[in-house]
C-alpha cells in the first residue's frame, strides 16, 4: 500500500487479487476451458509510470509468481489473452489519472465527506457513480443510483 500511495512505485511484492468465474459458470469459458482473471493493483497515472514500457514487464512478473506459487505452465496454455493498465482508464474509459476506483476513500473522502449526490451550486445537477457519495464498488454505486433517483423524485 504504501509503495502504491506515498513511493508511487509499482510494488515488487505486489497485491494480486485472483478469480476464476468457471469454477462456479463454466459457461464463462468453452469447454475444456478456463476463464481467469488477476488483479494488481498500482499508482495512477499522476506516479509518472510509463505504462507503454512498464505494462509488459510487470505482466511477466505476474505471470511468473503465479506460475511459480500456483499454476505451473500458465503461459504455456494461455489461449487468449487481455490485459489493461491505468492508460486504458484513462484514455479510453475517461478516468482522471486512470484511476480506475475514482478518489481515494481516505477518512475525509468517505462516505458523507465524498462529492454530494445533488449539487451544491446548480440547482437541478446530480451526482452518481463511485467518485460521489456513498462510494465507489457496486454496491456503492447502485446506492448512489437510488439515492440519485429519490432526490431527483423529490424535486
Ligand atoms: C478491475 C476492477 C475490478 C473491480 N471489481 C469489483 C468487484 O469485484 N466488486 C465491486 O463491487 N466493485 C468492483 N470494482 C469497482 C466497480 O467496478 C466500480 O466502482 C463501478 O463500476 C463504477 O461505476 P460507475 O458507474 O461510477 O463508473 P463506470 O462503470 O466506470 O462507468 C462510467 C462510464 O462512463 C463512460 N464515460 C466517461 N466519460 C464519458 C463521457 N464524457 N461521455 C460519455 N461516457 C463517458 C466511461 O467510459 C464508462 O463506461 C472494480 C473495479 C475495477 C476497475
Amino acid at each position: 500500500m504504501s509503495d502504491i500511495f506515498n513511493e508511487e512505485i509499482l510494488p515488487p511484492d505486489f497485491s494480486l487479487y485472483l478469480h476464476m468465474p468457471t469454477l462456479t459458470d463454466p459457461s464463462m469459458a468453452p469447454e475444456g476451458h478456463e476463464a481467469f482473471y488477476v488483479l494488481s493493483p498500482v499508482p495512477h497515472m499522476g506516479s509518472g509510470i510509463d505504462w507503454t514500457k512498464q505494462a509488459k514487464p510487470y505482466r511477466d512478473s505476474i505471470m511468473q509468481f503465479l506460475e511459480k506459487n500456483y499454476l505451473p505452465d500458465l503461459q504455456a496454455n494461455i489461449v487468449a489473452e487481455h490485459y489493461i493498465d491505468p492508460l486504458h482508464f484513462q484514455d479510453t474509459l475517461n478516468s482522471y489519472l486512470g484511476s480506475a476506483f475514482s478518489v481515494q476513500p481516505t477518512l475525509l473522502q468517505s462516505a458523507w465527506f465524498r462529492p454530494h449526490n445533488r449539487s451544491e451550486d446548480f440547482d437541478n445537477l446530480y451526482f452518481v457513480g463511485a467518485g460521489t457519495h456513498p462510494g465507489a464498488g457496486l454496491p456503492g454505486v447502485l446506492a448512489s443510483a437510488k439515492i440519485v433517483g429519490g432526490l431527483v423524485g423529490e424535486a
